[in-house]
C-alpha cells in the first residue's frame, strides 16, 4: 500500500531537485549532465534573472542588476515567479531547480507559493573556496578570450561577496535540508567525469517519475 508521503508525491504535478553549492561549485556543470542523460529540465534562477534584467520591458532590471553585482539575494516574489513561468511552459513536470533556494526569505515563499511541488532531493555540491574562486575566474578568463561578455559578477571582489552570502544565507538552508534528511552531499572537488558518477547514484534512484 502507497505510504501518505507516496500518494501525495504522486499526486502533485510537478517534481523539483534543488541543486545547491556555492558559487563555481559545478552546478550548471552537473545540471548539464543530467538533462543529458535522465532528460530532467534545469533551471537556474541565476540564469532566469540574467535573462530578466536583460528584458528592456521588465520593471525589475535595474533592481536585479544591483542585487546580482552586489552578490545579494534578489527578493523570493522575482525568482519565484519567474521559476513559475519557466515551469509552466516547458511542458514537462521534472525539474532541476539549480541554485535556488539560497536564503530564508526564498524558503518561505517557495513553502508558502509551491506546497503542490514534491521535492524528494536535494543535491549539495560541496567543495573549497579555493576550488571555486579558481574555476570563476578560470572560467570569465575562457569566456574573455573566447570574445564572449563575462559576468557581471565574476570579478574577485563580487565572488567575495557571493561566498559571504553562501556562507551566512545558504549554509542554513542547506542545513535545514539536511534535518530534513533530503540531502545528497557529492564532493565535487575532482574532474567532472567523477562527480557525475557519483551524482547518477542518486538520479537512478529517482526514475522515471
Ligand atoms: N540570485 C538570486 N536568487 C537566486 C539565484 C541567484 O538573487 O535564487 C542572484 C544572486 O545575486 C547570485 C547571482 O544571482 O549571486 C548569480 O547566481 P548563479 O546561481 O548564477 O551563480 P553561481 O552561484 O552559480 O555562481
Ligand atoms: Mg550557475
Amino acid at each position: 500500500m502507497l505510504g501518505v508521503l507516496e500518494c501525495f508525491k504522486r499526486r502533485s504535478k510537478f517534481r523539483v531537485v534543488f541543486v545547491l553549492g556555492g558559487p563555481g561549485s559545478g552546478k550548471g556543470t552537473m545540471c548539464a549532465r543530467i538533462v543529458d542523460r535522465y532528460g530532467w529540465v534545469h533551471l537556474s534562477a541565476g540564469d532566469l534573472l540574467r535573462a530578466e534584467r536583460k528584458d528592456p520591458k521588465s520593471k525589475d532590471g535595474e533592481l536585479i542588476n544591483e542585487y546580482i553585482r552586489e552578490g545579494m539575494i534578489v527578493p523570493v516574489e522575482i525568482t519565484l515567479g519567474l521559476l513559475k513561468r519557466a515551469m509552466e511552459a516547458s511542458g514537462s513536470t521534472d525539474f532541476l531547480v539549480d541554485g535556488f533556494p539560497r536564503n530564508l526569505d526564498n524558503l518561505e515563499g517557495w513553502e508558502t507559493n509551491m506546497s503542490d511541488v514534491a521535492v524528494p532531493a536535494v543535491l549539495y555540491l560541496e567543495t573549497t573556496e579555493a576550488v571555486m574562486q579558481d574555476r570563476i575566474l578560470k572560467r570569465a578568463n575562457e569566456t574573455k578570450l573566447a570574445g564572449g561578455a563575462t559576468r557581471s559578477d565574476d570579478n574577485v571582489d563580487s565572488i567575495k561577496k557571493r561566498f559571504r552570502t553562501y556562507i551566512n544565507d545558504t549554509m542554513p538552508i542547506i542545513d535545514k535540508y539536511k534535518t530534513d534528511g533530503i540531502v545528497h552531499v557529492v564532493d565535487s572537488t575532482p574532474n567532472p567525469d567523477i562527480v557525475f558518477a557519483t551524482v547518477c547514484n542518486l538520479f537512478d534512484t529517482l526514475q522515471p517519475s
